[in-house]
């Protein structure tokens, strides 16, 4: 998939939107959802996304969209350092099949990062388990700033 061409509205994550698909919620509003990596590449890496928008990659999101994609990947990042407190943490965003992007609705990741832990990489991470990763979201969901 190019870095043009149109928004399918059958991809994974428009999917979890309209519940089709079940995912494990950090947190959402009217604008955007964060819920967990099923392939995480760490503990605790959390996906950001639009509701709203139908942009595939960066370079299709509408500016007001992305303030609050961006006010939205802050506030879980906060949350996710205060809920496992790791030494740094990755913030990822994949543009184009050759950027190494897999699904075709714009996204952030939030990668937790201990210095003394290596992380899978991109695309080589094996399925998480349901119930931890709902141990993870209910933890980093209570660290979050008030709204
Ligand atoms: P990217 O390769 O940047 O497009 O990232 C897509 C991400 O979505 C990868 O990290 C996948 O592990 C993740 N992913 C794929 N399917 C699901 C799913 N059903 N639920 C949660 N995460 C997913």
């Amino acid at each position: 998939m190019s870095l043009t061409g149109t928004y399918d509205p059958a991809n994974i994550f428009a999917r979890i939107l309209v519940g089709e698909v079940p995912s494990v919620k950090v947190w959402e509003d009217t604008d955007v959802l964060a819920f967990m990596d099923a392939f995480p590449q760490a503990e605790g890496h959390v996906l950001v996304i639009s509701r709203t928008s139908k942009a595939r990659n960066l370079l299709e999101v509408e500016p007001e969209v992305l303030a609050r994609l961006t006010a939205a990947v802050q506030r879980t990042a906060r949350a996710v350092t205060k809920a496992l407190d790791p030494d740094g943490f990755n913030l990822m965003q994949l543009n184009g099949e050759a950027g190494g992007q897999t699904v075709f609705h714009l996204h952030f990741h939030i990668i937790p990062r201990w210095t003394d832990r290596p992380i899978a990489g991109h695309g080589q991470a094996a399925m998480a388990d349901v119930d931890q990763l709902r141990a993870l979201a209910a933890r980093i969901a209570a660290a979050l700033d008030p709204a």
